[in-house]
């Protein structure tokens, strides 16, 4: 990469510098604060000397890998914009099947759960769409908390942030709905040490084990915290429909089902509650 230079124009650092950085524009407007019209019609523009530095150190950790979402500090999900820090993990284009499965089946004034809500992006494009619902969602790293109390008040939404292992701390509380998701990499599996997932907190990727005991601990102790018909509904890996749908029948789960991702990948299943004990 040729140096970037105080004096520098923007034409000249778009020409000259990282040709094979494809977010070159996203990461120099992102330094600059200028929109991609800007870069264009202010192209003439020379650097001051912090902004040279600025910018080379984006493209520098840029081309070391570092995801372009931890660079810019944010992610579209939903159509929203997220903030995001390396505390959390970066919203997936496949989790807003999840979104779209619980907007469409939380009943009207619904309660609803999200179990490991990171940046809050489940819970915040939930509550966005569904004025009506009680959007409450758990995490247990307070960072991530941070991180997601700032995107609901950013989108102006209600909702409750608690810290919790899991269900640790929702004693006593029940709920229409409950949606999650968990890190469900198989630890170990080479994913993990490739592309952005180096940079994202591995807590939330894998469960240090065979990617199903979030999946596990979850589905068994989701009918003490669901009403009646309630539904749960979980994203999990590629290859884990068919073990995710034999741990919601053993939990006595009804209407067992899994839904495909846009890629068509059984990509979220989920199940009711039963309306009668049997
Ligand atoms: N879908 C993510 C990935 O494979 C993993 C997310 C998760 O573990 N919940 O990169």
């Amino acid at each position: 990469m040729s140096a970037i230079l105080a004096g520098d124009t923007i034409d000249t650092v778009l020409r000259l510098s990282a040709p094979e950085l494809a977010e070159r524009r996203i990461l120099l407007g992102h330094a600059l604060g200028l929109t991609r019209v800007e870069l264009i019609t202010r192209s003439e523009q020379a650097l001051t000397p912090a902004q040279a530095a600025a910018v080379a150190e984006l493209f520098a950790r840029r081309i070391a890998g570092e995801p372009i979402a931890y660079l810019t500090g944010t992610r579209e999900f939903y159509g929203l914009r997220f903030e995001v820090t390396p505390a959390v993990l970066i919203p997936r284009p496949e989790t807003e099947l999840l979104v779209e499965l619980a907007i469409d089946r939380l009943p009207r004034q619904g309660r609803v759960l999200d179990m490991g809500t990171g940046c809050g992006a489940i819970a915040v494009a939930i509550a966005n769409s569904r004025r009506d619902a009680a959007v409450s969602a758990i995490d247990l790293s307070d960072a991530a908390l941070v991180v997601a109390r700032r995107n609901a008040t950013y989108h102006a939404v209600q909702v409750q942030l608690l810290r919790s292992d899991w269900y640790a701390a929702l004693a006593g509380q029940s709920f229409d709905m409950i949606v999650a998701n968990p890190p469900y990499i198989v630890e170990g599996d080479h994913h993990l040490s490739e592309g952005d997932l180096r940079f994202e907190p591995v807590d939330a990727l894998t469960d240090h084990a065979d990617g199903l005991s979030a999946l596990r601990y979850i589905i068994s102790g989701a009918t003490a915290f669901l009403e009646r018909s309630g539904w749960l509904l979980l994203e999990h890996g590629y290859d884990q429909a068919e073990a995710v749908r034999s741990l919601l029948d053993t939990a006595q789960f009804t209407e067992v089902q899994s839904w495909a991702d846009l890629a068509g990948i059984a990509r979220v299943s989920g199940g009711r509650r039963r309306s009668v004990t049997l």
